[in-house]
This record gives structure tokens, C-alpha cells and sequence, in this order.
């Protein structure tokens, strides 16, 4: 059995971070060839933990819908500092 760990730049701050592939948030957005922007129509891309983190403050404040996974409230363990099962990809 195997572990998969994504490693990406994230969308929001552009920090190198890494993530749960099946957890990790992510946000519409586009490349503009140098960085992401927020973009309703664009392909979903990862956050990083703070990002995510903010993210969730936010759409609590303004009582916008939250992801079901992101409401538990082992979530960012999970999704930030454990890898997925490769046979769960
Ligand atoms: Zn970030």
C-alpha cells in the first residue's frame, strides 16, 4: 500500500505546501502565467492550511455554506498533515 502527499503552490498566497490530495481545499482560479487569481469559472486549485483556514473564518462569518469534510473538526489534521491512501485515490 502506498501514500500519496500533493505538493503544490498555493493558489491564494503562493506558499509551497503540501496536502491530503482528497481533502486539501481548493478555490476557483486562474493562472495568469505568473500567479492565481480568484476566478468563479476557473478549474478549482489547492489552498494552503492558512488560506484554508481564513477561508473557513470567513464563510462562517458570513454564513456561507461550508463543505461538509471541513466542518469536522479533525479536518485540518487530516487534510494537512496526513497523507492519502494510495487505494483510496
Ligand atoms: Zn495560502
Amino acid at each position: 500500500m502506498g501514500y500519496a502527499t500533493l505538493l503544490f503552490v498555493c493558489a491564494a498566497c503562493r506558499a509551497r505546501a503540501q496536502a491530503n490530495p482528497l481533502l486539501v481545499m481548493s478555490i476557483p482560479a486562474r493562472w495568469t502565467g505568473t500567479e492565481y487569481v480568484a476566478d468563479a469559472d476557473g478549474k478549482r486549485e489547492p489552498v494552503c492550511e492558512g488560506c484554508a483556514r481564513a477561508l473557513l473564518a470567513r464563510f462562517k462569518r458570513e454564513g456561507l455554506p461550508i463543505p461538509i469534510v471541513a466542518g469536522h473538526p479533525d479536518y485540518f489534521a487530516r487534510a494537512y498533515h496526513e497523507s492519502a491512501e494510495t487505494q483510496d485515490l
